[in-house]
């Protein structure tokens, strides 16, 4: 059982620890929810699970009980500290970083461990989440992940085209990941209680994912932060032989010239991949 919001606040007070806002320190204090995460990434005796921004130590504790080894990598040196000081002395399942998960998207997992199934289970800082899943999307794809985030970034990353949040991280993600299931959580939650709305959102990797080189990606990016201009003044910018053959090759496929960048499907873009 996670600790409730009171139990949450007396430990804190313990750590003279403020929640702090730039972190995203909202702790979990449901029950409910660390269950609902297990069980939608299918947490088994033996997974290997990398969690990012472990705080208090709330959802490390079930993934260990439930028998995963977990690698997570914690920013903040006082609650690390906390960790070190009472988690990591009562098991040798849990590996912990002190550091930025943009450094260590994957948490310190060892490269051998990497190279079999691995799941992700994170309540994320919700000020990163974003880089941070580009990071992961650019190393080797964890089988699973069950995330938090904040309900707007949740919303970017499974939409569809013709949708405003649909974007170049809807692309690069839904290229290499089907969504399982999402639920939008209760601010009562967290403690203390985010001024944003927050979701839950499970991705299953596809049986064969499709990854985005980093100089397409750059392109595409570049693309959706011109969101209003047209497909075809977008190609013909840059007097590029590669996007005059993107643009060929998607107009051969029926695109409109005249669509917009959130206009193109995320399976069109994917077509652009051999050029
Ligand atoms: N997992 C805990 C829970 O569910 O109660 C805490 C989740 S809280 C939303 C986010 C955690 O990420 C905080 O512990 C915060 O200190 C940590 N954090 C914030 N930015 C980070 C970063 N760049 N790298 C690693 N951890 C970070």
């Amino acid at each position: 059982m996670p600790f409730s919001p009171k139990q949450t606040r007396e430990l804190l007070d313990q750590l003279e620890h403020l929640p702090n806002r730039k972190l995203g320190q909202n702790f979990l204090v449901d029950g409910n929810i660390v269950r609902k995460s297990l069980e939608l990434a299918e947490v088994r005796p033996g997974d290997r699970v990398i969690e990012i921004g472990p705080g208090l130590g709330t959802l490390s504790k079930a993934l260990i009980k439930a028998g995963a080894e977990v690698w997570a990598v914690e920013r903040d040196a006082t609650l690390a500290e906390h960790l070190k000081s009472s988690l990591c002395p009562q098991t040798e399942a849990f590996h912990l970083i002190e550091g930025d998960c943009l450094e260590y998207p994957f948490a310190g997992l060892p490269e051998e461990a990497a190279a079999e199934p691995f799941k992700i289970v994170a309540n994320l800082p919700y000020a990163v989440s974003t880089p941070w899943m580009e990071a992961v999307l650019t190393g080797p794809l964890p089988q699973r992940m069950a995330l938090m985030l904040q309900k707007e970034a949740g919303d970017r990353y499974i939409a569809e085209s013709d949708n405003k949040s649909f974007g170049a991280i809807s692309i690069f993600l839904q290229s290499a990941y089907k969504v399982h299931a999402r639920h939008i959580v209760s601010a009562s939650c967290f403690y203390p209680a985010p001024k944003v709305s927050s979701m839950l959102l499970c991705l299953e990797r596809k049986e064969s994912p499709i990854r985005f080189p980093s100089e397409t990606r750059i392109q595409i990016r570049s693309f959706f932060t011109q969101r209003r201009k047209q497909l075809a003044a977008l190609c013909r910018k840059e007097n590029d032989p590669r996007l005059s053959a993107w643009f060929q090759a998607l107009t051969d496929k029926g695109v409109l010239p005249t669509v917009r960048p959130e206009q193109v499907t995320t399976e069109d873009w994917a077509k652009l991949l051999k050029f």
